[in-house]
C-alpha cells in the first residue's frame, strides 16, 4: 500500500488483560508475557501483517492501567501516548472475565475524540465457565464496535483487526456516561471553555478537571475558580465535595445498568466467576498464608534446584534403595553416568550430561583427533581445541540446566504465583521500607537483570528506584548458573558433599538474603523513605500455556547462544592468546604458567582476593580466580569459559582433553589448593559484584542522574564485604558470633541516629 499513510493502532487495557499476548500474536514478536501486573512499563512498538486482506499496521502495546488519572508512570504514558501521538484507533483490550472492573477503563477512553474498538479478550475462559457475553448488545450500548477474541489462542485475531482498519477510516466523536448526572452542568461548561481555548479532546480534560487531576489543573489554572464556584453553589446538592469520589461511583453506576447485563452467566450461577474465584482463593489461604507463605516458597525452590540439579532424585540413592548401588547400564561407554550417579539423575542432571557428552566426548574428541592426525601445529590445535571450542563447549553445555532452571519460574510467573510471592514479601517488608512493588522486578532478575532493571520504572520514589537497582544483580541471573554448577560439581567431586542441588540454592538464597539486607540498609541510611502504597489485586491462578513457555524459552536460548558465539568467543580467544604468550611475544606451549602475560597481570591482582579465600594463600596458579573473576565482568559466562580455557592448557598432557565445566574447575582446584570455602566465596563473589556490561549499561540509563558510580562502588564494596564474611564464617564457625554481634551493633547504631534525625530523640549533650 504504497503512498497511504501508515495506520497505528495502540492497545490500551487493564494490566494483566492480555495486551501483551495480543500484541505478540499480532507482531510475531516476543515480548515478555506475565501473569502479573506491571510486565509492560514502555510502550513497544510492532507490525502486523495480513497478506489475504492487505493489511499492514503499526501496533504499540501500552503500558497496562486502571484508569486515565496520573497516579502511576504506566497511566501517564498511556494517557499521553493517545492524548499527544494520535493513534488511529485504539484497541480497547478487555478481559472478559472481569468485564465490569475493566469497562471502568473504556469509560474513560471513549471520553477522546478517537476511534476506539473493544477487543473482548479471554472469551476462551467464558465459554470454559459456561458462561456467555452478549458482544452485540454491549457494542451497541457502547456505541463502538465489540469483538470476542483469545489473544492466547489467537482466535479471531484477524477479524479484530478488520474490523479495527474500518473503525480508524472514520473519525469518532467522544462520548461520556456522565451525562445526566449531577456534574454532567459543570463539565458542559468546562468543555465549552476548553473549546474556546480551542483544545482537543475538550470533553476529556474537561471530566479530568472536574476530578481534580493534577495535571490538568495545572495546565489550565485559568478555569479553576469555576469549578470551585460550582462547588460552593451545589454543596448541598452534591453530598459532599469529593467529585473524583463522585465521578468514579457515576461511571460504576452506568456500568452495572447498562453493560453488566451483556454477561450471561451459567444457569444457576448468580454472582460473576463465583466458583472460579473461589479456587484461587482456596489455593490462596494456604500459598499465601502468614506463617506458611515463605517456607512453601523454599520448598517450591528446593524442589526445583532438586530436580535441575540432584544427581540423586528424590535421594533415592542415599536412603538405601538401590543396595549397593545402580547399575549402569552404559558402564564403559561414552555415555556411562547418563542416567546414574549417587542415585538416579534428575532431569536436569540427564539432559546435562547428554549435551556434555556429545560436545565434549564425540565433537570436541574427534576434532582434536582429526586436526593431530593431519599434522596440525601444535599452537593451532591448541587455540582452536583449547582456546575456541573448549571455552565455547563449557558455556553451551550449561544450556539444558539454564533452560530447566527458565521453565520452572516461567511456570511460576505464568501461573501467578510469583504475584503471590510479592504480595507475602510486600507484607513482610513493607514497614521496613520496603515496598511489593520493588519485589516484582527483583524476582524478574531470576531470569536476566536487564528487563528487571527497566521495569523498576514503576518505582514513583526515586531513592526506592535507585535502591531495587542496586540489589536487583543480587537475584541470580541465568548466566551465572554455570560458575554455580561448575564450582558446585566440583566441591561434590573433590570435598565429597554430595548435594550440589543444596549448594546451589544456598547460594541462590545467599543472593536473595544479601539483596534484602543491603536494600533494608540503604533505606535506612542513604536512601531513605517510607514505601509507597502497593496495590494489587491477585491475578487468578492458571495453567501455563505451552506455546507462551516455549516462547520464552526459544528467546533465552537464542540470546544465549548467540552470546557464547560473539562476546564468549572473543573472550576466550583473547584469554587464550594472553595466556599462550609472553611479555617478549614468544608462544609458551604449555605450563610454564607463571611467564605468559595473562600469569603476571593475574598475580599482581591475585593478592586482593586474600581475604575472600582465593588470593595469596593459594599456589603460583592460583591467580587463575582473580582472572576468572575479572573476565567475568564482561559477561558472567566468561569465567566459565575462562576456566576451561585455562584448565585445558593447564592440565594439557596429564588428561585426556575432556575438558567440561565441573573437571575445569577440578583441576583449578587441585592446581590451586583452593579449600572448599575459598570456592563458595569465588562464586558469592561474582554472583554478587559488578554485573555484565549490559546490565550496567541499563543501570547507567535507569538510575537517577549521578548515582551511577556511587552504585558501580556499592557492588564493589558489597560483594567484598559479603563474600570475606562467607569465607570467614565457613572456615572459622564461631566468628558467626563476631558478625552477628558487629550487625547487631550498627543496627542500633542506625536506629538511633535516625531518630535523632527525626527529631523524635535529641543527642545526650544537647539536652538543655
Ligand atoms: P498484559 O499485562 O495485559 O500485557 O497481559 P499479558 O499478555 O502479560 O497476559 C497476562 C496473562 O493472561 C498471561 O498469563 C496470559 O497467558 C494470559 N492470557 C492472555 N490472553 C489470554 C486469553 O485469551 N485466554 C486465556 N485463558 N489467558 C490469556
Ligand atoms: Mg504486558
Amino acid at each position: 500500500m504504497a503512498g497511504e499513510k501508515k495506520i497505528t493502532f495502540a492497545l490500551a487495557g487493564n494490566p494483566n488483560c492480555g495486551k501483551t499476548t495480543l500484541f505478540n500474536n499480532l507482531t510475531g514478536s516476543t515480548a515478555h508475557v506475565g501473569n502479573w501486573p506491571g510486565v509492560t512499563v514502555e510502550k513497544r512498538e510492532g507490525t502486523y501483517r495480513n497478506k489475504k486482506f492487505g493489511i499492514q499496521a503499526d501496533i504499540v502495546d501500552l503500558p497496562g492501567i486502571y484508569s486515565l488519572s496520573p497516579y502511576t508512570s504506566e497511566e501517564v504514558i498511556s494517557r499521553n501516548y493517545i492524548l499527544e501521538e494520535h493513534p488511529d484507533a485504539v484497541i480497547n483490550v478487555v478481559d472478559a472475565t472481569n468485564l465490569e472492573r475493566n469497562l471502568y477503563l473504556t469509560t474513560q477512553i471513549l471520553e477522546m475524540d478517537v476511534p476506539v474498538i473493544v477487543a473482548l479478550n479471554m472469551s476462551d475462559l467464558v465459554k470454559k465457565q459456561g458462561d456467555y457475553v452478549d458482544a452485540k448488545l454491549l457494542s451497541k450500548k457502547l456505541g463502538v464496535p465489540v469483538v470476542e477474541i483469545s489473544a492466547l489462542r489467537g482466535e479471531n485475531l484477524d477479524s479484530l483487526m478488520e474490523q479495527a482498519m474500518s473503525t480508524a477510516k472514520n473519525p469518532r466523536k467522544c462520548s461520556t456516561v456522565l451525562e445526566g448526572t449531577k456534574v454532567d452542568k459543570l463539565i458542559k461548561t468546562l468543555e465549552i471553555a476548553l473549546r474556546n481555548k480551542e483544545v482537543e479532546n475538550s470533553l476529556f480534560h474537561a471530566i479530568k478537571l472536574v476530578e481534580g487531576d493534577e495535571i490538568e489543573c495545572k495546565m489550565h489554572a485559568d478555569l479553576l475558580p469555576m469549578v470551585e464556584e460550582f462547588r460552593q453553589t451545589f454543596q448541598d446538592e452534591l453530598f459532599g465535595n469529593d467529585f473524583e469520589a463522585l465521578i468514579a461511583d457515576c461511571r460504576y453506576k452506568a456500568i452495572a445498568k447498562d453493560y453488566s447485563p451483556a454477561y450471561h452467566h451459567k444457569e444457576g450461577e448468580k454472582v460473576s466467576g463465583k466458583e472460579k474465584l473461589s479456587i484461587s482463593d482456596k489455593i490462596d489461604k494456604v500459598l499465601t498464608n502468614r506463617w506458611l507463605g515463605i517456607p512453601i516458597f523454599v520448598v517450591i525452590l528446593f524442589l526445583i534446584f532438586h530436580l535441575v540439579f540432584s544427581d540423586d532424585l528424590l535421594y533415592l540413592g542415599a536412603m538405601g534403595a538401590f543396595g549397593e548401588g545402580l547399575a549402569d547400564p552404559f558402564a564403559g561407554s561414552a555415555w556411562e553416568g547418563l542416567f546414574v550417579g549417587a542415585g538416579i539423575n534428575s532431569p536436569g542432571v540427564i539432559l546435562h550430561n547428554l549435551v556434555d557428552i556429545i560436545l565434549n566426548n564425540l565433537i570436541l574428541g574427534n576434532i582434536s583427533a582429526g586436526l593431530e592426525s593431519i599434522g596440525t601445529e601444535p599452537w593451532a590445535l591448541s587455540l582452536i581445541c583449547d582456546g575456541i571450542l573448549s571455552g565455547i563447549f563449557a558455556v553451551i553445555g550449561f544450556l539444558p540446566e539454564i533452560l530447566c532452571l527458565f521453565l520452572f519460574f516461567s511456570i511460576l510467573e505464568d501461573s501467578g504465583y510469583m504475584a503471590r510471592v510479592a504480595f507475602i514479601l510486600d507484607r513482610i517488608f513493607r514497614r521496613f521500607g520496603i515496598s511489593g512493588r520493588a519485589f516484582m522486578p527483583m524476582i524478574m532478575g531470576f531470569g536476566c537483570s536487564v528487563p528487571a532493571m527497566i521495569n523498576t520504572r514503576t518505582l514513583a520514589d526515586d531513592r526506592e528506584k535507585t535502591a531495587t537497582i542496586r540489589v536487583i544483580p543480587f537475584f541470580s541471573c541465568g548466566a551465572k548458573l554455570p560458575i554455580l554448577t561448575g564450582c558446585a560439581g566440583a566441591i561434590v567431586q573433590i570435598f565429597g558433599f554430595p548435594y550440589a542441588d543444596i549448594i546451589t540454592l544456598s547460594m541462590y538464597l545467599l543472593g536473595v538474603v544479601a539483596a534484602i539486607a543491603m536494600l533494608l540498609l540503604m533505606r535506612h541510611t542513604t536512601m531513605r523513605g517510607e514505601a509507597a502504597p502497593f496495590i494489587m489485586e491477585l491475578p487468578a491462578y492458571h495453567l501455563p500455556q505451552f506455546k507462551s513457555l516455549m516462547v520464552h524459552l526459544w528467546d533465552k536460548t537464542k540470546h544465549y547462544i548467540k552470546k557464547a558465539f560473539t562476546i564468549i568467543f572473543a573472550s576466550t580467544v583473547l584469554i587464550w592468546f594472553l595466556q599462550s604468550f609472553t611479555w617478549n611475544w614468544t608462544y609458551i606451549s604449555v605450563e610454564l604458567t607463571g611467564q605468559s602475560i595473562l600469569a603476571s597481570l593475574g598475580q599482581l591482582i591475585q593478592p586482593l582476593f586474600t581475604p575472600l579465600g582465593f588470593g595469596s594463600q593459594l599456589t603460583a596458579v592460583g591467580w587463575v580466580f582473580a582472572v576468572g573473576a575479572i573476565t567475568g565482568l564482561i559477561a558472567k559466562e566468561n569465567v566459565t569459559g575462562t576456566f576451561a580455557v585455562l584448565a585445558a592448557m593447564l592440565i594439557a598432557g596429564t588428561s585426556s582433553g575432556d575438558y567440561d565445566e565441573v573437571s575445569s574447575v577440578v583441576a583449578m582446584i587441585n592446581q590451586t589448593g583452593i579449600t572448599w570455602q575459598g570456592v563458595i566465596a569465588f562464586v558469592a563473589f561474582n554472583m554478587l559484584t559488578i554485573p555484565c556490561f549490559a546490565a550496567c549499561a541499563t543501570a547507567k540509563a535507569e538510575l537517577p542522574k549521578g548515582k551511577f558510580r556511587w552504585t558501580v562502588l556499592f557492588w564493589l564494596g558489597s560483594s567484598y564485604v559479603i563474600s570475606s564474611m562467607v569465607y570467614i564464617v565457613l572456615s572459622w564457625w564461631w566468628t558467626l558470633f563476631i558478625f552477628l554481634a558487629a550487625i547487631l551493633i550498627m543496627m542500633a547504631t542506625i536506629w538511633y541516629i535516625n531518630q535523632i534525625r527525626d527529631g523524635k530523640r535529641s543527642l545526650p549533650w544537647r539536652h538543655s
